[in-house]
């Protein structure tokens, strides 16, 4: 649309666009409504992707957007802005803008350009109530010649957690697919991971409700990494179990194998020695044994390349997450013992941390009275 063309729009139709800006369904304001051909979700899709990726999404006239680029989608698409024209009935384009259907090109561009980054996703985790029970750690650990006293909970604050989503395909041998997912704590440490699409156990909502700063990309990119260094970790360990498994129905194949073939060598050896007592042509007769033996040699060959692992790991998804956490004490008692133990309390579970060992700091499922103190089964002697 040239200038001239939205000068004579009128104050309306422009406030209309304004409120048609990205993550709004479209068809809202008071312009006409897009043809339905058009999913409603794409729009939103494209804007939140845009502004996921750090771009400036500006409305324009007639339901237009005006894109400023993120740097990595500049050098991608070699351009600074972009124009979206989502109407599928305009007739021409302004200059250089692109038509941004879902099967257009510039909706495969951004597309393509969506799934080699995986979507990102704002969570937070709703509080269990109660955010942990009674009982408190005697739920997690149990204790020998000591009691519990009462467990007292501090208040409820937020950390920022990530959760990353994957999918761990196995090609050759048997094809197989599995859904990974891996949770990092705010240090980047990882705290729990599970073979599922997503995190278990939790009730969330949309959004980021109790984190005030944004996190920086940077911060991202580095839990990108140390993610990547777990996935890899679980990979492998998968890929050997994965070997083991595709090993046996491979050697049980080539074993077959083998039997026919050490079979058929049997039987020209056989028809070989009784024509060679008749003085005939040995050479070529040894020829069909060579033969026989490349041929098992070309099969073999088949079998394993068809048992050899190839795997692949894609990430697909990342979550950040608002999660409910807090601090708990609780008391065990002996006599005139009296050890005061700590504990993180996954709210959003209901769930402690196991405590730690008070003589070597390692979380402990069991606590035992030790030399008028308190120690795990390792330390108490
Ligand atoms: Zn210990």
């Amino acid at each position: 649309m040239s200038p001239g063309a939205r000068a004579t729009k009128s104050a309306a139709t422009r406030r209309a666009d304004a409120r048609r800006g990205p993550g709004s369904k479209s068809g809202t304001g008071m312009s006409p409504a897009p043809p339905p051909s058009l999913p409603p979700e794409w729009r939103e899709f494209v804007g939140r992707w845009l502004e996921a990726e750090g771009c400036t999404v500006k409305p324009a006239a007639r339901g237009d957007w005006e894109v400023d680029l993120a740097a990595g989608l500049r050098r991608r698409w070699r351009r600074q802005r972009v124009r979206l024209v989502f109407d599928p009935l305009r007739a021409t384009l302004p200059r250089g803008a692109w038509f941004t259907a879902p099967g257009s090109s510039a909706g495969r561009r951004i597309l393509e350009a969506s799934m080699e980054e995986p979507v990102l996703t704002r969570r937070t985790a709703l509080a269990h109530v109660p955010g942990v029970s009674e009982e408190g750690l005697a739920t997690v650990c149990k204790v020998r010649g000591l009691s519990w006293g009462p467990a007292r909970l501090g208040p409820v604050r937020y950390e920022r957690r990530v959760s990353f989503h994957a999918v761990a395909t196995r090609w050759g041998g048997l094809p197989w697919q599995e859904p990974w997912v891996v949770l990092i704590g705010p240090t980047g440490e990882l705290l729990e991971w599970h073979s599922a699409p997503e995190v278990p156990d939790v009730r969330s909502r949309d959004g980021l409700y109790q984190m005030e700063e944004e996190l920086e990309p940077e911060q991202r990119a580095r839990w990108m990494e140390v993610t990547r260094a777990h996935f890899e970790r679980l990979l492998d360990e998968r890929e050997q179990e994965w070997e083991r498994q595709m090993g046996r129905l491979r050697d049980g194949e080539l074993e077959r194998l083998g039997a026919f073939f050490t079979a058929r060598l049997e039987e020209e050896q056989e028809r070989l020695r009784r024509r060679t007592s008749n003085g005939d042509e040995v050479e070529l007769e040894q020829g069909d044994s060579t033969s026989i033996k490349l041929e098992w040699d070309r099969r073999a060959a088949e079998v394993r390349g068809r048992w050899a692992i190839r795997t692949e790991m894609r990430v697909w998804g990342l979550s950040e997450w608002a999660w409910p956490v807090a601090d708990m004490e609780q008391e065990l008692r002996s006599g005139a013992v009296h050890v005061r133990l700590k504990s993180l309390v996954d709210v959003a579970r209901g769930r402690p941390d196991l405590p730690k060992c008070p003589s070597c700091g390692t979380p402990a499922e069991m606590l035992v009275r030790a030399h008028g103190t308190v120690a795990c089964v390792r330390c108490a002697p």
